[in-house]
């Protein structure tokens, strides 16, 4: 079942989304050669905790860290650890934060150092992606007008979008309805409405579109071992258009 939320809950959501973009920010400057994911983690945790959140992914379905930070062949959902971060990688690093009942969702990729012309290239489009996809987030619209742009946009630039993982409905919980695939036919699945709110994450490979599950369980990586970027926000739909509550600029 889809929730809308009515213009009271979107003000928290606002609030919800202002910390994890604030937190992404935050991690953006963290982020150099040297630094070992374990630390990027518990700065997360220590800012979404300080503005009076709690880390929406620590102990979701299990999973143990705050954040999921993904290193280059990883699409999604890896863990923080010991790994030390060198220069030319790529880290896609998904935050939460739960904020007075609800939930915001976002993901970057960031650059570590100087990387490849082709990696940087992965981030740019797998971010412009999303701008384009929600150029179609409007009530009254499919939601699979959305999909089907991302993955035009992706495919004319020569890399694939994943499909076995989606993007998402959220508000009370991370992972509500409707799914928001990053691919398919336009003019499916529900119309949007004014008052649905959509995490909305092309994750686009630089290889096949297929992924595997690594043995521990969670991190997901290219079937091919090729780069994936990943790119998220929290989107409301409101009666004038979209409104991105992850996003600080
Ligand atoms: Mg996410
Ligand atoms: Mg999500």
């Amino acid at each position: 079942m889809i929730t809308v939320k009515n213009h009271d809950e979107i003000a928290i959501m606002r609030k919800a989304g202002r910390i994890v973009g604030e937190t992404l920010l935050l991690l953006e400057k963290e982020v150099k050669p040297g630094v070992i994911t374990a630390s990027l983690d518990r700065i997360a945790e220590e800012f979404i905790t300080k503005h009076g959140a709690k880390p929406s992914f620590k102990g979701l379905y299990g999973f143990p860290s705050s954040l999921c930070i993904s290193v280059n062949e990883q699409v999604i959902h890896g863990f923080p650890g010991e790994y030390v971060l060198k220069e030319g990688d790529i880290v896609s690093i998904d935050c939460g934060a739960f904020f007075d009942g609800f939930h915001g969702d976002a993901a970057r990729t960031f650059s570590v150092g100087e990387v490849s012309v082709e990696a940087q290239r992965l981030i740019d489009i797998t971010r412009e992606s999303f701008f384009q996809g929600i150029k179609f987030a409007k009530q009254g619209n499919k939601l699979t007008d959305i999909s089907h742009e991302i993955q035009s946009y992706v495919e004319a630039a020569g890399f694939s979008v994943v499909r076995d993982f989606v993007g998402h409905g959220i508000g009370r919980k991370v992972h509500e309805d409707p799914n928001v695939p990053n691919f398919g036919k336009s003019g499916r699945g529900p119309k949007l409405l004014e008052g649905m709110v959509l995490a909305i994450e092309p994750m686009v490979n630089a290889g096949t579109y297929k992924v595997k599950t690594l043995k521990d369980g969670w991190t997901v990586v290219t079937a091919d071992t090729s780069l994936s970027a990943h790119y998220e926000n929290t989107v409301a739909i409101l009666s004038d258009g979209p409104e991105i509550l992850t996003l600080i600029k």
